[in-house]
């Protein structure tokens, strides 16, 4: 069984997979008998407040292992004349958009405007 674990951790909880088994398996109620196979799913940091905190949430199988989710059978060799997307940003949703892309066997070009030239100079100072 799959299932998705959400909780909020420290920064140096959240390196730590020993920490994070344990508080899995409390937050499913699971005992050790169990076997557990996670992954992160999501991670964010909320910098709002002095404290860091990590909104960490799990991809987990309970008694089975997960499904392989990207690797390398994933993306096919590209051709040169495989047709092309062109991507705007090379934000998040941009790099995204760009692996997706090589999955399904067509080409991204990412196009990324950077800072302004105003702010390009502020940061060589
Ligand atoms: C002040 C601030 C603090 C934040 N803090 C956090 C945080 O602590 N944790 C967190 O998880 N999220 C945080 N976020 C949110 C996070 O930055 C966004 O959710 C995420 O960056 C969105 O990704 P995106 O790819 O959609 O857009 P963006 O990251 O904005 O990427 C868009 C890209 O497109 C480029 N672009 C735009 N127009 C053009 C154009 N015409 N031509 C070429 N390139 C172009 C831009 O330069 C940019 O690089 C914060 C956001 C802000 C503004």
């Amino acid at each position: 069984m799959m299932t998705v674990v959400n909780f909020v951790c420290s920064p140096e909880e959240a390196k730590d997979d020993s920490f994070l088994e344990k508080r899995i398996r409390e937050e499913l109620s699971l005992s050790s008998s169990n076997f557990i196979d996670f992954r992160w799913r999501k991670r964010s940091i909320d910098a709002r407040q002095k404290n860091i905190k990590i909104n960490a949430s799990f991809e987990v199988g309970i008694d089975e292992a997960l499904a392989p989710r990207y690797t390398s059978e994933n993306f096919k060799t590209l051709q040169a004349h495989a047709p092309v997307v062109h991507i705007v940003g090379a934000g998040p949703a941009g790099l995204f958009a760009a692996l997706q892309a090589i999955a399904l066997g067509i080409r991204p070009i990412v196009f990324e405007r950077g800072k302004d030239v105003r702010a390009r100079r502020r940061a060589n100072h």
